[in-house]
């Protein structure tokens, strides 16, 4: 069992105070807090190793290129990828997903070829396929909810024709904190050779993932969702998919050999990290992977998930309480009677809470649902019942002035 408090001492920003009240910070699915160990390990890559990875002969640049490939391996293994190869480091989620859709789409789509995503999308997992809509003329087909607030697979099947060529869906939603089954949905797909996405930035954090298991085509993921710096997440790619998919950006490291008349590229991953990556945020992130392991992500998974199930249960009690979806990993959005989702945020921060509020870039979600935005609080392993509690009792508070 994991214990929160003890925890919580590596992560000190969890120490102050916010209007005079402890801060109580429930906010994670948006981004988590760093521990020390995170936090040191970037100051010691610039302290003792900084130097631009894979061009240098001289000692420091062989050092810091060691580390960042090593980080790569911690990556590979956190989510049992076959090859480090198949592991490409990017700003985040959103830039995975965006890599995809632009390399794949140029590699294999034409206009009146279809990609199926969900409508419990992210902003991320929509916008760059209707980038490429207007491109070159896609089509994309959104997966509906069925009336429990789930993902419909039957419908899902339904979606598939001759022109299917990708599906694109979210592991964990991040608004309603529910997961999809998305193995039943991979494996459908793969009946019909149609490669599967999956975003994977609400499922990482709280999860043990295994690609292989899962057989996806393509995993993204963010550092910050889960202990590790901005700037810096992961795609994972099948190396069948990556070898023959254009590069996405160009420039220095992704290439072989350049002239002005042609130019080679570099074997994978490097084929797709083009310019000088964020090696430091790569070294971070592997810390904040063995620090994850550290402490065991099905302990962190237990704890997330118990703190989401007492959440439910309590908020159930409050009067006019309206809870969306099905969550089952550590997010639950909800409503409070016509209390303003921006109305409450604002209150509660006053309080020390800090929960989001809003659309959570989830627009056409929120249509669906036919509202203007939730009130989402998102649980992480430092978390407490107490900061539960305590968010209950806020809440109980802020609708007293409301009634
Ligand atoms: N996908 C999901 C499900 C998310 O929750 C988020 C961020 O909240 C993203 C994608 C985008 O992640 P990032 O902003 O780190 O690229």
């Amino acid at each position: 069992m994991l214990n929160p408090n003890d925890i919580r001492k590596e992560f000190p920003i969890l120490e102050q105070t916010v209007y005079g009240k402890p801060l109580i910070y429930l906010d994670n699915a948006a981004t988590t807090q760093k521990p020390r160990c995170v936090i040191d390990s970037i100051s010691q890559a610039y302290l003792t190793i900084n130097s631009n990875v894979h061009r240098g002969v001289h000692h420091l640049s062989q050092v810091a290129t060691e580390k960042f490939e090593e980080a790569r391996d911690k990556v590979r293994a956190h989510i049992n990828a076959g090859d480090k190869s198949e592991i490409i480091f990017t700003r985040g989620t959103t830039e995975s997903i965006n890599l995809v859709a632009s390399s794949f789409g140029n590699t294999f789509l034409k206009a009146g070829d279809e990609v199926i995503i969900s409508s419990l999308e992210h902003h991320s997992n929509i916008v760059p396929w209707q980038i490429l809509r207007d491109r070159i003329g896609i089509e994309i087909k959104v997966i509906p909810l069925d009336s429990n607030e789930s993902l419909d697979f039957e419908a899902y099947k339904a979606l598939f024709g001759e022109r299917t060529r990708l599906v694109s869906i979210a592991h964990v939603s991040n608004v309603l904190g529910a997961t999809t089954p998305v193995k039943e949905y991979i494996d459908y797909a793969h009946t019909l050779n149609v490669p599967v996405l999956i975003d994977g930035a609400q499922s990482i954090p709280h999860s043990n993932i295994d690609v292989k298991a899962l057989d996806a085509d393509f995993f993204a993921f963010s550092g910050h969702k889960m202990y590790a710096p901005t700037g810096i997440g992961v795609l994972y790619g099948k190396s069948e998919w990556l070898n023959r998919m254009q590069p996405y950006h160009g420039g220095g490291e992704m290439i072989q050999t350049v002239r002005f008349e042609k130019t080679t590229y570099n074997e994978l991953p490097y084929k797709f990290e083009a310019g000088t990556p964020d090696y430091v945020g790569a070294i971070a992130l592997g810390r904040a992977i063995d620090f994850m392991n550290e402490i065991g992500v099905d302990a962190i998974a237990q704890h997330e998930q118990a703190l989401t199930r007492y959440a439910v249960e309590r908020l159930r009690n409050i009067p006019s309480m309206r809870i969306f979806g099905n969550p089952d990993s550590s997010a639950v959005s909800f409503l409070v009677g016509d209390i303003h989702p921006a109305d409450m945020g604002t209150l509660l921060d006053r309080l020390g809470i800090a929960i989001r509020t809003g659309h959570h870039c989830a627009q056409p979600l929120m249509e669906i649902l036919g509202i203007p935005g939730t009130v989402r609080a998102s649980f992480a392993m430092y978390n407490t019942v107490e900061e539960v509690d305590a968010l209950v009792a806020a809440i109980e508070r802020v609708a007293k002035m409301f009634a």
